[in-house]
């Protein structure tokens, strides 16, 4: 056993578990509903049943971290036409090749002969490129401000190696826009947020001080583990129980209030915030992250005119209200009858950090 398993164990400690949950059970004297903004957060909730552990009067709703989950569909099909061109080599991380697009998915589009290709970091996509020369090599760039400095880093070493058959298609998406989105709904439920750690590595939390004053809401930055979850629950109910709504930081082994200025710098090289389509909740505006201009050349929206995209989503599915924290993936007709990990008829069912993937997974876990 290692130091990294001795560690990780510390914040799975069941006495140390047992401990916080009674503190929440002190100090919770009302119905509270608490959305955590990260599918992994949604995943480590339903994976140790933490949410089982709580009092009845704690609803724990599931936001839109989900980068799988997020990528509208306009521009999963886009992926698919530029993925179907003969001269490209399209290359993806493994969780999109199942996303449902208004007709296939990726890997459909492998198995007919595609050149469809999972990697593990933009850089391979640019090592792609080198090695096929006569090929086109787009990279699909997906996800929130984690991932963006990866994608920042492939363009600044394609350019700097003088690549020019490399490109990413573009979906990269901001945390604070879509909180704005969420608490301005009339429809939200929200009453606190356990901001998504990793994302506030990168990019701090000096950003949401205005959002928890303006909708006099809590928000404590919080991690993945049951005691990270469980103090991040605990901070925000004693905000709650107080009529306080400041930002507090419960993973403070890994984030900063500034974040990674050196990430940040890399991020604000390369792109800039534009307005972008979330699935199933629509544009929010300026929630992306968009090439800049000087960096044109390695978009490939613009290298390759596909054409009118026609997108037909499934009608049963009802992600975008799970994403909103409307409703949970139990409220989904199709949830575990027609819609199954094996056969999802939405991206939330397809990811590792979708609710329905989660729910799916885990559910006869915590009901047994
Ligand atoms: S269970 Fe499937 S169809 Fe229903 S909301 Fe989730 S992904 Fe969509």
């Amino acid at each position: 056993m290692n130091k990294t398993t001795d560690f990780s164990k510390s914040f799975r400690d069941s006495h140390l578990v047992q401990g916080v949950v009674a503190e929440i059970k002190k100090v919770t004297t009302q119905n509270w509903v608490l959305m955590e903004i990260c599918g992994g957060q949604t995943h480590a909730i339903m994976q140790y049943g933490l949410d089982q552990l709580l009092p009845q009067q704690i609803e724990l709703v599931h936001g839109p971290g989900c980068p799988v989950c997020v990528t509208p569909l306009d521009q999963i099909d886009r992926a698919h036409a530029i993925a179907r061109l003969p001269e490209v080599i399209f290359c993806s991380f493994g969780d999109m090749l199942r996303v449902p697009g208004s007709e296939v998915d990726l890997f459909t589009l492998r198995a007919r002969g595609a050149q469809i290709r999972v990697v593990y970091s933009p850089l391979d996509a640019v090592k792609i490129a080198q090695e096929n020369p006569d090929k086109q090599v787009v990279f699909f760039a997906i996800g929130f401000e984690t991932t963006v400095p990866a994608n920042a880093a492939s363009i600044l070493q394609a350019k700097a190696m003088g690549i020019k058959n490399y490109s990413i298609l573009v979906s990269q998406v901001r945390v604070p826009p879509a909180m704005h989105a969420i608490l301005s709904s009339p429809h939200s439920r929200v009453q606190a947020f356990l901001a998504a750690g990793h994302v506030c590595t990168v990019m701090g939390y000096w950003e949401y001080h205005s959002i928890a004053s303006q909708y006099k809401i809590p928000i404590v930055v919080t991690g993945f583990e049951p005691l990270d979850l469980l103090q991040g629950i605990l901070l925000s109910i004693q905000q709650l129980e107080s009529d306080l709504h400041i930002v507090e930081n419960a993973y403070s082994r890994a984030v900063l209030e500034n974040g990674n200025q050196a990430a940040q710098k890399i991020i604000n090289l390369v792109f800039k915030p534009c307005d972008r389509n979330w699935r199933g909740i629509g544009n929010i505006p300026q929630s992306g992250l968009c090439l800049r201009e000087e960096f044109s050349l390695y978009d490939a929206e613009k290298r390759f005119q596909v054409g009118h995209i026609q997108t037909r989503e499934h009608e049963i599915c009802i992600a975008g209200e799970i994403l909103q924290g409307l409703k949970k993936p139990f409220d989904c007709p199709a949830f575990g009858m027609s819609c199954t990990p094996t056969n999802p008829l939405g991206a939330p069912m397809v990811s590792s950090e979708g609710a329905c993937n989660a729910y799916f997974r885990f559910s006869n876990l915590n009901n047994s």
